[in-house]
């Protein structure tokens, strides 16, 4: 008996049966724009041949006006579809099916030629769109209904229309963005026609046994978006004009509340979705922050969604599906849902992949084979890039003897998961310490290694990691001054006026950690969504609660401050950075740039600004933390060298500099899959 029956239940379709409840929901990996379509296919096939019923692939343009950005990706050519062709019959060869997402952007498109209901920017792209005429509209659904047919002439087992997140479908259905006085605009019944009949013309076009998904918006989150009451009406639309999944979609992009970061709880929306199920008659997907197995099942069993899509799972972990399916759940590598390999990639224009696998679109060129010969390696330090050389190495076949003077493996990863909103750390530690046992890694912790203790391996690696920066403030000796590590371990009281050096990751993660105290809001959905404002949309229109966001109070009081004259949190993820912002100005947070540090003594932190060291002030606190960033831990590489042993350096003993874990992960993996 499965310990995930609904999950792993088939769905009948009517023209065909989806093997089990789960959804690889659509990402844009810029795999497509790269041109490689061995690579593109090879992507999707890895996932079809690991179980997975149902793919979707990134969204697709219709017309280039409507393209996420100039020269996306869409089947405009003969060439197309037979290059798409490749994709679908590699998927179908590996058992799985695939839906071909229609994407078309409106005045999310960021180019010159976007098009949308009125000529409204959005907050989110400098292009202001042109308002479409009457023969305008008329071309955008015909040119989504002929996308339609070509995927289904690529061999495609549907398509799913993008209606939510904001983009164009979306914009015609809100007084927001659409303020049409024609047939077009003013009603809903008039403002949800143009969804409605791009449903009905692509149903029309493709034929009834060809599976049509339509996203929808469930809950906006911006203002003067859609009522519960009007996601109804639409659904059952929808329904009507040919529609044979639902599929939610969460939140606007433009929306100023988290909808998939780390800190966002697990399954934090499938009550949205619930919302709708029993209303139609037609199945309904839910998504957003799934990616357990588990918290799946849980989805499924509490009646809130007929599938659940996940989309990042599967870029961690190709075999999610077919590793729970076969009692090894365990083993699935957890997304934390830290967007720095995929979402941040694909947003400044490069390749997507993942932090916690570096394979993911990568499965053609980073191959771990079986090693020949065998050796027998030593990899000093159990943090992110220790720890991905150690397992790569033995699932390679070699023999992986792993030392860290720490207890436990993990690294500062185990600093990480102390931070309110990156609890998905721990299961990532958890993780290692699974795979670590399955691989037959050696453990040896708990004590210190020197440069003798590594004689008689083949290969020996460093993954020794970063000390603290000493940031050479006069007074840093004293008793008010902690270093992030004492913080995050738990080592040390921190007063109730807290000065934070240094507005990196950690000066960031540090402020998150000492102005929360109790249970984190992302283990507490009702505190986490009262923190963001938002509330049922059969309450309040669009999700957003009438009283906004109210966060408890912060526990501390907190400034936060950087030497550089910038935005402090400049250099954070492109699509994670506002939330980081966003939390701590909730928190009263007070940011300061541009400082110099003149010294620390009882009274707090003295700081002056500019280069001419100007306008002294005194930051009046119990505490200073010092997060001055890192240099790399090389002791024992120069030892081992001076003893004239070749060793491989890695991860932030190689380069602390902006050193991250997806950098070490990445690093630690392909040395290994090349010893
Ligand atoms: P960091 O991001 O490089 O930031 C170091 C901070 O220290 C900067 O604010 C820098 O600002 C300041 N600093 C540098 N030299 C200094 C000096 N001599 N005296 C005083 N201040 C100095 O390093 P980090 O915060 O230690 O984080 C390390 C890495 O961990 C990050 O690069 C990041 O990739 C990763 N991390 C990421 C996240 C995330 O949310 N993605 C979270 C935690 C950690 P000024 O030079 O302007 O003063
Ligand atoms: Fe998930 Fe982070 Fe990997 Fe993206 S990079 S798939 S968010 S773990």
């Amino acid at each position: 008996m499965t310990q995930f029956p609904k999950l792993l239940a088939p769905l009948d379709l009517g023209f065909t049966t989806l093997k089990n409840r789960v959804l690889m929901g659509s990402m844009h990996t810029n795999l497509e724009e790269a041109g490689d379509w061995n690579r593109v296919a090879e992507f999707y096939a890895t996932r079809a041949r690991a179980d997975v019923a149902l793919m979707v692939t990134g969204g697709m343009a219709p017309n280039r006006e409507g393209g996420v950005f100039p020269g996306a990706a869409g089947l405009f050519t003969a060439e197309d579809i037979a290059r798409h062709r490749m994709v679908t019959d590699r998927v179908h060869d590996g058992g799985g099916k695939i839906a071909m997402q229609i994407l078309h952007a409106g005045r999310y498109a960021y180019g010159p030629e976007c098009v949308s209901a009125s000529a409204l920017k959005s907050p989110i792209s400098p292009f202001p769109p042109r308002a479409l005429d009457e023969a305008g509209i008329e071309k955008q659904i015909a040119d989504i209904a002929t996308a339609a047919v070509r995927a289904r002439e690529a061999g495609y087992d549907g398509v799913e229309i993008m209606g939510s997140e904001g983009y164009f479908l979306n914009q015609f259905l809100v007084t927001h963005t659409n303020r049409r006085d024609d047939r077009w605009g003013g009603s809903y019944e008039n403002r949800m026609r143009l969804p409605v009949e791009v449903v009905a013309r692509v149903r029309d076009a493709v034929g009834p046994d060809f599976i049509l998904i339509y996203r929808l918006s469930m809950i906006d989150l911006i203002p003067n978006g859609s009522t519960h009451e009007e996601v109804v009406q639409l659904a059952l639309a929808v329904e009507a004009a040919g529609a044979t999944i639902l599929n939610t979609g969460i939140g606007w992009h433009e929306a100023r509340v988290p909808t998939i970061a780390t800190s966002v709880p697990r399954a934090a929306f499938a009550w949205v979705t619930q919302k709708l199920m029993g209303k139609v008659n037609i199945p309904i997907i839910t998504s957003n922050r799934i990616n357990t197995p588990e918290v799946a099942e849980q989805v499924l069993a509490d009646g809130c969604a007929d599938m659940v899509s996940m989309a990042r799972p599967f870029l961690a972990d190709p075999e999610f599906v077919s590793k729970a399916a076969s009692g090894r759940s365990a083993q699935i590598a957890p997304c934390i849902a830290c967007n720095q390999a995929c979402l941040d990639h694909t947003f400044s224009g490069k390749l997507s992949s993942c932090l916690v696998n570096p394979r993911a679109c990568h499965e053609t060129e980073l191959r771990v084979t079986p090693a020949s010969p065998v050796k027998s390696v030593a990899v000093v330090g159990a943090g992110p890039a220790g720890l991905s050389a150690a397992l790569t190495a033995a699932e390679r076949g070699h023999r992986v003897t792993l030392f860290d003077r720490a207890t436990e493996i993990g690294g500062q990863l185990n600093m990480a998961k102390q931070v309110p909103g990156k609890e998905e750390f721990h299961g990532l530690v958890t993780w290692y310490e699974t795979m670590v046992a399955k691989w037959g890694v050696t453990l040896r912790l708990g004590r210190e290694v020197a440069a003798e203790d590594l004689t008689g391996f083949d290969e020996v690696i460093v993954a020794t990691g970063v000390v603290p920066r000493d940031p050479g403030i006069p007074g840093q000796d004293g008793p008010n001054v902690l270093s992030y590590i004492e913080v995050l371990r738990g080592k040390a009281p921190v007063g109730a006026r807290v000065a934070v050096v240094g507005a990196g990751g950690i000066g960031f993660d540090v402020a998150e950690f000492l102005v929360q105290e109790g249970e984190s809001p992302t283990v507490n959905l009702p505190e986490w969504l009262r923190e963001w404002g938002v509330t049922d949309p059969a309450i309040s229109r669009s999700g957003l609660a009438p009283e906004g966001p109210q966060p408890e109070a912060p526990a501390r009081a907190v400034t936060l401050l950087q030497r550089k004259a910038e935005k402090p949190g400049k250099r954070l993820g492109k699509s994670t950075g506002w939330i980081h912002r966003a939390a701590l100005q909730m928190k009263d947070v007070r940011m300061i740039a541009g400082v110099n540090y003149e010294g620390i003594d009882a009274a707090g932190l003295h700081i002056s600004y500019g280069a001419a060291r100007e306008r002294p002030e005194l930051i009046a606190c119990d505490t200073v933390v010092l997060c001055a960033g890192q240099l790399p831990e090389r002791s024992l590489a120069d030892a081992l060298q001076a003893r004239g042993v070749v060793c491989h350096v890695i991860g932030g003993a190689d380069v602390a500099a902006e050193l991250d874990a997806k950098r070490a992960i990445d690093q630690g993996t392909r040395l290994a899959a090349s010893l």
